[in-house]
Order: structure tokens, then C-alpha cells, then sequence
């Protein structure tokens, strides 16, 4: 006779993946908010910090992650995580008016789709050359 061996334990390491706080860093929402233009500027151009990988000059705002040098940074641009994470910040947060408004507040507006790019410093120095002019057709609308 054969002695069968089942697995009848799964454990609940996948609970405690959740838990863990080591290398937790933000939310998803949290994140949509630094990619505001102005708070994801502060992140990419943050002051020195050596207790931070690479003195904290190789961020990526979407991955809320720091990194050593900058190809290290293009690098993980273009890594399945990287993507993944985009893919994520695509669809807007969950918001209490989203909640709200499924609760019937108001009519019910679905999440929308966003296009999401990948925020650079370099992108943001290009975006400063380039559109100086539409900005401030911007601000005369809005005033
Ligand atoms: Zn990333």
C-alpha cells in the first residue's frame, strides 16, 4: 500500500503578504496624488538624502521607489512592475464620492481611463521648454 501524502495545510503566507509593512510603501490614491505636476516636480527633484538609495535623486513617482543611479531608474521603466503599476494608476481612485454616488448621491459616473505617462525629470524640464505659451492660455481661462 502506498502512503499518500496530501497537502492539507496551506499556511496563510499569502494573507500575511498583505500585512507585511517592510517594504510597504504608498497607496495607489496616495500616488495620484504625486502625480500632480507640482508634487511629482518636488519628488524628482528631492534635496540630497544619503539614508536613501541614490542620495534620493532617482525616484519613480509611480512606484513610489527610489533608485541608485539613472540607469538604473530607465531600467526599471521599462520591467513588468514598472508596466504593471501604470497599467494600475490608469483607472482613477476610488474616491468617498465614488461611493457616494454608487450609493445613488447624485448620478453614478463611472470610473474614467486616464493615459498615463511616465514621469521624468527630463519630461518635465522638456514640457517646460516646450509649452510655455499654452499654460497661459490656461490661466486666463480659468481667471
Ligand atoms: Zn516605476
Amino acid at each position: 500500500m502506498t502512503y499518500k501524502r496530501k497537502k492539507y495545510h496551506r499556511g496563510d503566507t499569502h494573507l500575511k503578504k498583505g500585512w507585511r509593512t517592510k517594504r510597504r510603501t504608498k497607496d495607489l490614491d496616495e500616488i495620484d496624488e504625486d502625480l500632480k505636476e507640482e508634487k511629482a516636480r518636488n519628488l524628482l527633484n528631492q534635496e540630497v538624502d544619503f539614508d536613501k538609495p541614490g542620495a534620493a535623486q532617482h525616484y519613480c513617482v509611480h512606484c513610489a521607489r527610489y533608485f541608485i543611479n539613472n540607469t538604473a531608474l530607465h531600467a526599471h521603466f521599462n520591467t513588468k512592475v514598472h508596466k504593471r503599476r501604470m497599467k494600475a494608476l490608469e483607472l482613477e481612485p476610488y474616491s468617498i464620492e465614488e461611493s457616494e454616488r454608487a450609493a445613488g448621491k447624485g448620478n453614478y459616473i463611472a470610473p474614467q481611463k486616464r493615459k498615463i505617462e511616465t514621469v521624468t525629470r527630463e519630461n518635465l524640464n522638456k514640457k517646460d521648454n516646450m509649452d510655455v505659451e499654452p499654460d497661459a492660455k490656461v490661466m486666463k481661462i480659468s481667471e
